[in-house]
C-alpha cells in the first residue's frame, strides 16, 4: 500500500478518530491519488487482508474499508466485508452472548460516565468494519445509552440509534 508518512497519517487517524469518515476518505483519496495516480491491485488485496485480520488496529481496519469503499463503492464494499463475517445477523445468539460477556465483566456498569442503567455493548473496531472481530469480547465495552450516542456522535448509526433506542 502507498505509505503515508508519519505526519499523513496523524492527520488521517484524527480524522477517523473525530469520526469524520468523509473527510477521511478524501483525505486518504487525495494522498493515494497525489502519489502515482491510482490505488493498485496490491493496494486492494492489501486492504481486504487487513479487514479479514484478527490482528490490525482499528484504525488500520476504518482506513482498508474506505480504500474498498472508493475501490468498490459502498456497498460492493460492505458486501466483501459480510462475506468474511462469521456472524452478519446483529440478532445472532453469538452477538447476544458477545454482548452479555461484555455487559458481564464490566460489571454492568458504563466505563464512561459509571451508569448502571440502559446499558448496551459497544464495538471498539466497529462492526461494519471489523468482521472478524465482532464477537471478541476484547473487542467489546459496556456503554450507556447516552455514552453510546456520543461515541457514535457524527455518524449515521448515531441517527439509527437515536431512533432504535
Ligand atoms: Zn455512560
Ligand atoms: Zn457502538
Amino acid at each position: 500500500m502507498t505509505k503515508l508518512t508519519i505526519k499523513q497519517q496523524k492527520f488521517a487517524d484524527e480524522y477517523i478518530i473525530s469520526g469524520n469518515a468523509t473527510q477521511a476518505v478524501e483525505y486518504i483519496k487525495h494522498v493515494l491519488m497525489a502519489k502515482g495516480g491510482y490505488i493498485s491491485y496490491m493496494d486492494v488485496i492489501d486492504s481486504v487482508a487487513t479487514i479479514a485480520s484478527a490482528y490490525t488496529t482499528p484504525i488500520q481496519k476504518q482506513a482498508s474499508k474506505l480504500i474498498m469503499r472508493y475501490v468498490f463503492g459502498a456497498r460492493r464494499a460492505n458486501d466483501i466485508v459480510e462475506d468474511m463475517a462469521v456472524v452478519t445477523d446483529r440478532e445472532d445468539a453469538l452477538v447476544r452472548r458477545w454482548r452479555n460477556k461484555v455487559l458481564k465483566r464490566d460489571s454492568y456498569t458504563c466505563q464512561h460516565c459509571g451508569s448502571t442503567s440502559d446499558l448496551t455493548a459497544h464495538h471498539i473496531s466497529y462492526w461494519s468494519n471489523d468482521p472478524v472481530n465482532r464477537i471478541n469480547v476484547d473487542n467489546g465495552i459496556t456503554l450507556c445509552r447516552e455514552c453510546h450516542a456520543f461515541e457514535h456522535r457524527g455518524e449515521t448509526v448515531y441517527n439509527l440509534l437515536a431512533k432504535k433506542r
